[in-house]
Formats: C-alpha cells, sequence, structure tokens
C-alpha cells in the first residue's frame, strides 16, 4: 500500500463528475498536468438549477455545512462571493436558521458563520464551471466506467475502462498516473479491488429506513421572516421530521422526511397532512402559503454505510477512494458534501508535498474527517430503538448527556453557539464534553429534560 516515493505528476482520471469527484479534480489540478472526470451523465458547464439523472438526491434540501463552506473556498477562492452574487441566499448558520432538534429549538443567535443556500445542482454546476475552466481539466461526459486496469503483478491501478455512451461506440483504456473512484454509494471498488487478489473493505452500516419527500414552492419576501432555512429534526415522540431551505431563483426546497418507515406520502393531500402532522407548524405554514411548482418527488435512503479502507493492510498503488464511495451519511445531518470537500482539501496538502499520493496515508488522514461527523450521526440515530446498528454502553449515555445540553442550548447563547460550530464540523464532538459545556448542561439542562 505504498505508493510515496514516486512525484505526483502526469495523468489523474476521477470516477465520477459530482461533488466529490469534481472537487478531488480541482485538489489534482495543482500537481498533474491533465486531469480527466469521467461520468455517466451530460456535464453541464453553466451553472444550473436542474438536477441530473447520477444524482438523484439532487432534487431534495442539501445543507452546506460551514466547514464545507471554507474548504470548497480553500479549493476555489472567491467560490462564497461568487454564489452569492450569482443569487444564492446567505444568512447566518446560527441567527438566520430554526433549527429543532430532539424537540428542542437551538437558541437563534448569530454566530459569525456566513451559511449558503444553493440548490444541490446550482451548487455542483459552480463548482464544475470553474474546474472546467482549469486547461488541464478534460471533462469526459456519458461515459461509463467499467473497470480497473492494473499493472502485471497486480500491485498498481494503472488505468480505467470506460464505455462511451453514444450509440455503437466502443470501450476504451485511459491510462492513468493516479485513479480517484468518486463514483458515490453505489461503488464497486470493493469488488474490483477484490478482482485483483485483494481484501474488501468492512462495511459498517446504520439501519434507518428513511425517505425524503421533496417538493418546491415560490417565496414570496418576507416568508419565513427571512430565516434561510428550518430544520426539524426527528424526536423519540415522532419519526417524522423536514428541511426546509431558501435557494437561488427565489424558492423553498421543502423536504419532508420519516425514519423507520414512516414515510411521507407523495400525493399533494398526502404531503401536506404529513406536513400538518409534524411537531412544530413551521413547515406547514410554507406549505400552505406558498405556490407548488412541482410535485413531490421521493427518495429512499435505507441506512448510512462506511466503509474502513483505512483498515486494509494491502491496497493497491495508484487508487484513492472519496466521497460517499467511502462514507455515505445519514442525510439528516447535512454531512456528505462537506466530509467530500474536507478530503479534497486533505488530498491538496498532500500533493503540495510533491509526492504522489500514496492510498495508506491518504486513507490514515481522511479517518478524522469522517470519523467525527460518523459517529454524531450514527450515535444520534442508535437513540431511536428501531434503528439497527452496533451499540456500546457509551451510546446511551452520550445521548442522554446530549439530550441536557440541547435542553441548555434554548436559552444559553454559548452552548447553542458551541453545538453549532461541532455540528458545522469546526471544533471536534469532544469540545461538547468539557467541563464547562457539562456544567451548563447540568445547570441549564436539569429542569428541562
Ligand atoms: C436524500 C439525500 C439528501 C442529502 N442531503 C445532503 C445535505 O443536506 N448535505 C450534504 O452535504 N449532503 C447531503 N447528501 C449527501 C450528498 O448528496 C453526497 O454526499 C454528495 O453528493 C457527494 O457524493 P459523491 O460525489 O461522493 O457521489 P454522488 O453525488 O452520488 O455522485 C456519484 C457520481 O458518479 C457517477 N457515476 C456513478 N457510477 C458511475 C460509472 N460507473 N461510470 C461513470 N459515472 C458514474 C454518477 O453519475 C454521479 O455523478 C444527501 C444525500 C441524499 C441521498
Amino acid at each position: 500500500m505504498t505508493d510515496g516515493q514516486s512525484s505526483a505528476g502526469g495523468v489523474a482520471v476521477v470516477l465520477g463528475g459530482s461533488i466529490a469527484g469534481l472537487l478531488a479534480a480541482q485538489a489534482l489540478t495543482e500537481a498533474y498536468g491533465e486531469v480527466i472526470v469521467c461520468d455517466r451523465d451530460a456535464l453541464r458547464t453553466e451553472t444550473s438549477s436542474e438536477p441530473r439523472r447520477g444524482v438523484p438526491q439532487g432534487r431534495h434540501a442539501h445543507g452546506l455545512l460551514a466547514a464545507g463552506r471554507e474548504a470548497i473556498e480553500e479549493l476555489l477562492p472567491g467560490a462564497t462571493d461568487e454564489l452569492v452574487a450569482a443569487g444564492v441566499p446567505t444568512g447566518d448558520v446560527l441567527g438566520d436558521l430554526r433549527f429543532f432538534t430532539m424537540g428542542r429549538r437551538l437558541k437563534q443567535t448569530p454566530i459569525g458563520l456566513t451559511g449558503l443556500a444553493a440548490s444541490r445542482p446550482f451548487l455542483e454546476s459552480y463548482v464544475r464551471r470553474r474546474l472546467a475552466a482549469h486547461p488541464g481539466v478534460r471533462l469526459r461526459e456519458r461515459t461509463e466506467v467499467v473497470g480497473l486496469e492494473a499493472s502485471g503483478d497486480r500491485t498498481r491501478v494503472t488505468g480505467v475502462r470506460v464505455r462511451p455512451l453514444a450509440e455503437g461506440a466502443a470501450e476504451e483504456s485511459l491510462a492513468a498516473d493516479l485513479v480517484v473512484d468518486a463514483t458515490g454509494r453505489g461503488s464497486r471498488t470493493p469488488h474490483r479491488i477484490a478482482e485483483l487478489g485483494y481484501d474488501e473493505p468492512v462495511e459498517e452500516r446504520v439501519g434507518v429506513d428513511l425517505a425524503y419527500v421533496t417538493r418546491h414552492y415560490r417565496r414570496e419576501p418576507g416568508m419565513l421572516d427571512g430565516d434561510v432555512a428550518v430544520i426539524l429534526g426527528p424526536t423519540q415522540d415522532s419519526l417524522r421530521g423536514a428541511f426546509v431551505q431558501v435557494v437561488e431563483g427565489d424558492r423553498f426546497v421543502v423536504t419532508l422526511f420519516g425514519l423507520l418507515g414512516d414515510h411521507p406520502p407523495t400525493d399533494d393531500q398526502g404531503y401536506r397532512n404529513f406536513a400538518k402532522s409534524l411537531s412544530r407548524p413551521d413547515v406547514h405554514e410554507v406549505v400552505e402559503a406558498a405556490e407548488p411548482l412541482d410535485d413531490p418527488v421521493l427518495h429512499r435512503f435505507p441506512y448510512s454505510v462506511r466503509r474502513r479502507y483505512e483498515r486494509l493492510r494491502r491496497f493497491p498503488a495508484g487508487l484513492l477512494v472519496v466521497g460517499d464511495a467511502v462514507c455515505s451519511f445519514n442525510p439528516l445531518y447535512g454531512q456528505g458534501m462537506s466530509v467530500a470537500a474536507l478530503q479534497a482539501r486533505v488530498l491538496r496538502r498532500q500533493l503540495a508535498g510533491g509526492a504522489a499520493p500514496d492510498s495508506k496515508r491518504f486513507f490514515s488522514d481522511i479517518r478524522p474527517v469522517v470519523d467525527a461527523p460518523w459517529q454524531m450521526a450514527a450515535g444520534a440515530d442508535l437513540a431511536f430503538p428501531g434503528v439497527e446498528g452496533r451499540r456500546t454502553a457509551v451510546n446511551g449515555l452520550v445521548n442522554r448527556y446530549m439530550a441536557r445540553l440541547q435542553a441548555a442550548a434554548e436559552h444559553d447563547a454559548s452552548v447553542a453557539r458551541t453545538f453549532t460550530r461541532v455540528s458545522n464540523l469546526l471544533d471536534p464532538p469532544s469540545r461538547l464534553m468539557r467541563p464547562d459545556m457539562a456544567l451548563r448542561a447540568l445547570v441549564g439542562g436539569r429542569s428541562r429534560t
């Protein structure tokens, strides 16, 4: 699993041109003369709010965490200002957000962190436009990846086999000094490395049986009193929730969701009734007051999955895996795009040393980037008795502590800010356990839990 001797450069091929692939490709442009991004879909290079087939989740509300925005800004300097200038609404990630978690409303107070409320397709198309402007980048659209190519002794990946989707086109080989798999949660890398004689990574799963149903609405001035989002999480009494996001084009994306099979209906009346059944009225008010622009669309998410590449003893040189292909998080916590951006930042910083990326070092360095959000999301999910996954004694303790902390965060601005920094991946979860927080949880959370 070593590749640290050779220097970076030559041709890099990125499999998948979604958020993780595009941001990894952006990092690679700093070290590789040619960066080729392959995707099954047509890849437009003008900004657009239109979802595409290969990213069906793109129709649903997508929050970008503060750490993700900062990582994107490092990879694409000026991105925040350009997105705002292009019409993406912006707001303070705590002061302009109505956040209900475990039945508590986080104190809405400014934290001084800018949030971007772009629709998922708009953000992706912006990143792609910036990447495509780089002279060394080639977007191979409508090109399906069908396999890896390896050296005779199978210690190194040397390229990929692709099939252009144009009628009559023949399969072809793309030679590469580095291949990066960013094909999402359906990634075939575990099987492909097994074919080369390597172990598959262990998979950890948390079964949540979640469904999102989403509809877009026209946003009139003054709706939601200027707030940019409402997040209404599930509670022990209600497995239902919602995520309302203001996005470009004076629209709301209204995602209703339900855990453990309590899924929202996709017909107009059923959708509205589900919104009405939520524990707070904010979402139903939007649904009844605003004009719908489309029909409700369903997306099922059966389980979160993490593939433990960092635990493999052997792995072919010349191959990395990023994004949902490594870890597909429960979307309720809004982490996937931000973690993909943080991984691309790890790659960029490794490449700055001039050596070709070493897969062992890469998987080890992205481990902490994945650990914290995975622990937070899986830990919170496992508080629901019906969720399937491995529970430890610590889960119960942490969840009881978090309930107290969230109760304190209703009134205590300092707790609300710390909680927001941690859930935005700016500070580690251990920050919530420090004595000052524990005291505030004890005093502020006791009478209210
Ligand atoms: C319902 C839902 C809601 C979500 N909400 C949020 C949120 O609020 N915030 C957040 O940060 N994240 C959210 N996520 C996660 C987020 O969508 C992903 O983390 C993000 O898209 C990064 O994924 P990715 O680029 O690794 O893979 P994907 O976005 O899944 O993209 C994979 C790409 O690979 C291409 N591809 C796949 N196989 C092949 C092949 N064989 N050949 C060629 N091309 C191929 C596909 O066309 C696609 O473009 C949500 C996910 C879901 C399911």
